[in-house]
């Protein structure tokens, strides 16, 4: 599949590893927006946050201990961070592979 997440996520190109679970990988935007920015990926192909429900175990657990995982290892728990998913074509979504952004270390603007 031509998808530029899943050949990161099989080390056939490469990228700023920052953590890793048994369904995750995350690693840093190669266009960041903030001084920290992060993208989790689930290691299985998806397309949208929906589609988390279809794996086993407990899922969500896995993913929000792991964005809080990379927080403190980014030193912006406290200063905090904005955890964003962009999902189809009016949210703008480029990469195809569902993931979620991380994104702290400067003070945000509000959206929505
Ligand atoms: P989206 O707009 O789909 O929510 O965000 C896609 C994100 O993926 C963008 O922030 C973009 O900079 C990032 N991105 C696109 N291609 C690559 C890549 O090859 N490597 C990395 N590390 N990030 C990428
Ligand atoms: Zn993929």
């Amino acid at each position: 599949m031509n998808c530029i997440f899943c050949k990161i996520i099989a080390g056939e190109i490469p990228a700023g590893k920052v953590a890793e679970t048994e369904n995750f990988l995350a690693f840093r935007d190669i266009n960041p927006v903030a001084p920290a920015h992060i993208l989790v990926v689930p290691k299985k192909h998806m397309e949208k946050p929906g589609e988390l429900a279809l794996l086993d175990g407990d899922i969500l657990k896995e993913l929000f201990k792991l964005f809080q995982d990379i927080a403190e290892k980014e030193g912006i728990a406290e200063s905090g961070f904005r955890t964003l998913v962009n999902t189809g074509p009016d949210s703008g979504q480029e990469v195809k592979h569902l993931h979620f952004h991380i994104i702290g270390g400067r003070k945000l603007g509000k959206i929505g």
